[in-house]
């Protein structure tokens, strides 16, 4: 038995890669890929808006 090569399409370059335990990043086929990707996916999922730090002073004033 020949282990047969399974090449699966990177999901974010396209590019052909080599689907095995050897490919840690799977089914991408580098680990910037995944690194693209997982930062997408991170960015959509904690979008934050850019909120201005109004109540963020108030607890840390020093009384006399
Ligand atoms: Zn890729």
């Amino acid at each position: 038995m020949s282990p047969r090569r399974r090449l699966v399409r990177c999901p974010q370059c396209g590019r052909q890669s080599e689907w095995s335990e050897a490919n840690p990043y799977r089914p991408f086929c580098s680990a910037r890929c995944k690194q693209i990707d997982l930062g997408a996916w991170a960015s959509e999922q904690y979008r934050v808006p850019s909120s201005p730090r109004d109540t963020a002073e108030e607890s840390n004033t020093s009384a006399s």
